[in-house]
């Protein structure tokens, strides 16, 4: 069944992957939401925790929320309009892939698998 708010949070997000930018026409299909803060873990249905995710973004992503030290570390996943990602992460647009600037972004590129093959190929410009 489709989450109540699928719609409102797909034109929030501009029918792209909040997490990788990948569009609705790369994917060939309608994204999915996620929860950024898993149910799992608390997470609720109010609009600030439904993010517009490709399969491949929500499929790595999973349940994952950091545990108490790993957010002392800054490590946890950037919340794709309530985090400045350009503090975390930056762009080489001439190869195509992320380069993390924080330890915060590398473990989001990493987890999030940011420079997969496809995506590389998509955002070279
Ligand atoms: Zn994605």
């Amino acid at each position: 069944m489709r989450h109540p708010r699928f719609e409102f949070v797909r034109l929030k997000y501009l029918r792209a992957c909040g997490y990788c930018g990948v569009t609705e026409t790369s994917a060939g299909s309608e994204l999915t939401i996620d929860h950024y803060q898993p149910h799992a873990s608390g997470g609720t249905e109010a609009d600030d925790n439904l993010v517009y995710a490709c399969t491949k973004c929500n499929q790595y992503k999973h349940n994952f929320w950091p545990t108490a030290q790993q957010l002392a570390q800054g490590l946890r996943i950037l919340h794709p309009l309530n985090d400045d990602i350009s503090i975390h992460i930056s762009a080489n647009d001439e190869a195509g892939y992320l380069v993390a600037l924080t330890p915060t972004g590398m473990f989001h590129i990493n987890l999030l698998h940011l420079n997969r093959p496809q995506l590389v190929e998509l955002s070279i410009v």
